[in-house]
């Protein structure tokens, strides 16, 4: 699915629960996050729609390594030759995105949650199961603004993993929160702003306190890994996610 404009300048494209986003600037076009396989179609079918061109895109900038969100990863670096960019605590886990450490294991935990399993199973249709690592990744900077379209400045968020990183756009009051905080927790199925449950999350405490970093933005828009686009600020979202705390 896709929906154009969530944001300025800003398009977003899901399948199965899984998000990503194509951000427009006069200077290129950068994609943040990699979604599932599949959804390469959809970032192609969005710049034919804006009648921008595949050389246009300039960087794809990962919130974090797992693997729903490097689904076209591997093929736009090698198709287009960009830059994947991502913090260098996350790394690794890009090279090897099925392999990493959660609270729990998240193989057992839909058996807990039967509403999960629907979600999951259409994840794996959009190619949740074959999604390929990335190696030759560039590394940001917490802090210090990103030299690609729509200059982003990554502000690290670990919990949800080490090295997750929420990619703030200022003069678009825009940040991209990744899994640091969702709409909806594909592992559950619940809505709402919230973190993602321990079955998929590496330190759950860290999580809830890197929600600060959002707040902070004071950005209208959040824009999820998971779930549909919030715009009623960010203090709203970051208030209602700390109201659902820990699952
Ligand atoms: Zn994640
Ligand atoms: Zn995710």
């Amino acid at each position: 699915m896709i929906e154009y404009g969530v944001a300025p300048g800003i398009h977003l494209v899901s399948q199965a629960n899984v998000n990503c986003y194509v951000v427009e600037a006069e200077d290129g076009i950068t994609l943040i996050d990699a979604g599932l396989p599949r959804m390469w179609h959809e970032v192609m079918e969005v710049l034919k729609t804006r009648q921008r061109l595949p050389y246009e895109i300039k960087a794809l900038v990962l919130t974090h390594g797992h693997f729903d969100h490097l689904g076209f990863a591997l093929r736009a670096q090698q198709s287009l030759g960009i830059p994947v960019i991502v913090h260098h605590d996350d790394a690794r886990l890009a090279a090897n995105p099925y392999r990493y450490a959660t609270e729990r294991n998240r193989l057992l935990y839909p058996l807990g949650h039967p509403r999960s399993l629907p979600l999951l199973g259409r994840m794996a249709a959009s190619g949740a199961l074959a999604v390929k690592g990335v190696h030759g990744v560039q590394l940001m900077t917490a802090g210090s603004v990103l030299e690609v379209p729509g200059f982003p400045v990554p502000v690290h968020t670990p919990g949800h993993t080490d090295g997750h990183c929420i990619l703030h756009f200022p003069d678009r009051r825009a940040v991209f929160t990744g899994d640091a905080l969702v709409t909806l927790d594909p592992y559950t199925g619940q809505t709402g702003p919230q973190i993602v449950a321990g079955a998929a999350t590496k330190d759950t405490a860290q999580a809830i306190s890197s929600l600060d970093a959002i707040a902070l933005t004071e950005a209208d828009h959040l824009l999820p890994g998971h779930g549909a686009v919030w715009s009623d600020g960010a203090e709203a979202a970051v208030e209602a996610a700390r109201k659902v705390g820990r699952h």
